[in-house]
């Protein structure tokens, strides 16, 4: 059965909400992210593209590519906030949708209606977005999901884009292959050395070629080149989490034991968060008394994959939770409302320093096992967490799929 697969991605997100707020800022060009000389530009405007201004650049080069740009330190909890908003549209519209990112959504239209009952509904559902949330959004409809995101980004700004069933080849033929997703600048690169610029030669070579130069990572861009990769959408549900609890072996009341515990599940959750390239917006914490009463607390928090902003807050919920002056048999910490995405929601008051700091102890995390390097907080709790990655795991309880 063809499938119809809708690709909805809000247009330059962060820039858009701040338009939001500040009507003044329409048209303008715009830098958000972190103001300080060591900031990084996380989102700009399309006004800003055209002076060779990206996002992850340091915001010090991109003020002196473009120094009429309007520069604004990022706020989290407004995206959060805006994002939740969209999700909330879409989930009432569709009963089937994956959001890839804060601003990213997928969502199968198939058996709704016939394909122009379906871009019918798309166009629709796009038009209530905008309406209700102010915020321009794009899209891309056809039979597959690779073929629907590159759409998306040929129809943008603000645009909608219908790849008919049987068209996807030759509407993926012309474009760079750049356009292919999962194509970075090394692969890029490399396909350009063989002067392999667009889609359409792609297209004509045989696979065993791709794969002798890229190896697996070839047969993926063959596939999607050729509209063959269609991979399944991964169904939104809030509460998808990833947590540790621990039960001591004798129960305990020693205040510095539990809250290095507490700790130690915070550092280790987020790393996993971030390895898994994903962030989390609520976080909570469990207390069970030796009398088997159980206790949990959770709160609501900006998208994060940060130990800097996870940590206080989960000992926060900690403090608030532990009422009884009783011993406690067992402690766990909870992330959810996860969703893809990478360091850049929290670029906004993180430096370059800082990010390159995080970098550094999760490569070494990712080379000798999540307990290798630990804050001095934690050491103590030795057995937290483990080598085991949820994302992987089986089932999966996410999957890390950013880099589509
Ligand atoms: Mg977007």
């Amino acid at each position: 059965m063809t499938k119809n697969i809708l690709h909805l991605d809000l247009d330059t997100f962060f820039v858009s909400c701040e338009r939001l707020i500040d009507s003044r800022l329409q048209k303008k060009p715009l830098l958000v992210g972190g103001i300080g000389d060591r900031g990084v530009v996380a989102a700009c405007s399309y006004e800003t593209r055209r002076f060779g201004v990206h996002s992850g650049m340091p915001m010090r080069l991109a003020k002196r590519l473009c120094p009429e740009a309007v520069v604004i330190r990022g706020n989290s909890s407004i995206y959060t906030k805006q994002s939740h908003l969209v999700t909330d549209i879409i989930k009432e519209s569709v009963p089937v949708f994956e959001k890839a990112s804060i601003d990213e959504f997928y969502a199968d239209l198939s058996g709704m209606d016939k394909f122009f009952g379906s871009y019918k509904y798309a166009s629709e559902l796009r038009t209530k977005i905008i309406k209700e949330t102010g915020l321009p959004i794009s899209f891309g409809l056809s039979s597959n999901k690779i073929v629907s995101k590159v759409a998306t980004g040929e129809a943008k700004p603000n645009n909608q884009l219908r790849v008919d069933y049987g068209f996807e080849k030759s509407f993926m033929a012309p474009l760079s292959i750049k356009k292919i997703p999962s194509v970075g600048d090394k692969t890029y690169q490399t396909l350009r050395n063989l002067g392999i610029d667009r889609v359409s030669i792609v297209q004509q070579m045989p696979v065993e070629m791709m794969s002798s130069v890229l190896g697996l990572n070839g047969i993926t861009i063959w596939k999607r080149a050729n509209g063959l990769d269609n991979p399944p959408l991964i169904p939104f549900h809030e509460r998808k989490s990833i947590s540790i609890e621990r039960t001591f072996e004798k129960d305990t009341i020693n205040m510095v034991k539990l809250r290095t515990t507490i700790f130690a599940m915070a550092e280790n959750l987020a790393y996993q968060l971030r390895r898994g390239e994903k962030l989390a917006a609520c976080i909570s914490v469990k207390i069970r008394y030796s009398d088997f009463n159980t206790y949990t607390k959770q709160v609501k928090i900006p998208y994060t994959s940060a130990d800097h902003l996870i940590i206080p807050r989960v000992l926060e919920l900690f403090d608030n939770l532990y009422q009884r002056r009783l011993l406690i048999r067992l402690v766990g910490v909870k992330i959810s409302d996860l969703v893809s995405g990478n360091y850049q929601i929290n670029l906004f008051d993180d430096t370059e320093e800082m990010l390159s700091l995080y970098n550094a102890l999760d490569t070494i995390r990712n080379r000798y096992g999540d307990l290798s390097v630990q804050k001095a907080a934690s050491i103590g709790a030795k057995s937290i967490g483990g080598s085991h990655n949820p994302f992987n795991g089986e089932p999966p309880i996410v999957l890390a799929h950013r880099k589509q």
